[in-house]
């Protein structure tokens, strides 16, 4: 996708231990007119297949599903939570997440009543890197007797395992930016 990529190209910052800020436009101010296109483009990208539900994980993923689940007829979307929550039931499909950014294992969480069986949901997040945060979603779907149509990624890093450790899972990726490298400063795309 040209235009995330452009975005990424001007706007992306590099950080110590491979992680690439893009504060500006997706983790913290949020660029609608792009997550629009993000939007349309996923529709394009699962075109013919029968999507239920998004799920996604807090907290970046959920702007991002939102935005995404208006071109998909406004279907719901559900966020895993990482927070221990008084509010959240007791009944729950739960899984451990390694988090990337905030190198912690998480306790992810989803009421029962919001994934059920014999559901088609599509797994959207932000970034791909080792695969773990799409990994726990598969799980929690697998719980539920759900079943993923694929997962959704804004930017992957392509020189992380995330894609093979998802393939291994069978289930379909597709990501709109692929990053083949980081390097003095730059950006390269797949
Ligand atoms: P994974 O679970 O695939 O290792 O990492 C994906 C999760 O970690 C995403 O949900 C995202 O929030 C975070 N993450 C991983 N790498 C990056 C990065 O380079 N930049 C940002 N902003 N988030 C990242």
């Amino acid at each position: 996708m040209e235009l995330l990529k452009e975005k990424i190209r001007t706007e992306g910052k590099i950080r110590e231990g491979n992680i690439l800020k893009v504060d500006n436009f997706l983790n913290h101010q949020m660029d609608i007119k792009l997550l629009n296109e993000i939007g349309k483009e996923f529709r394009k990208r699962f075109e013919g297949e029968r999507v239920d539900k998004i799920l996604t994980i807090e907290a970046s993923g959920i702007g991002v599903a939102a935005i995404v689940s208006q071109y998909f007829d406004y279907i719901p979307v559900v966020f895993a939570k990482k927070a221990a929550s008084l509010n959240l039931d007791k009944e729950v499909y739960e899984t451990k997440v390694q988090s990337y950014t905030k190198n912690k294992i998480f306790n992810v969480k989803v009421g029962k009543d919001f994934l059920n069986s014999g559901e088609k949901i599509l797994v959207i997040d932000d970034f791909l890197a080792n695969g773990c945060a799409a990994k726990g979603l598969l799980d929690l779907i697998h719980q539920a007797g759900a079943e993923a149509v694929g997962v959704g990624i804004v930017i992957e890093k392509g020189f992380q395992d995330g894609r093979s450790v998802l393939e291994k899972e069978g289930v379909r990726v597709e990501s709109l930016a692929i990053l083949d490298r980081m390097e003095n400063g730059q950006v390269f795309f797949k």
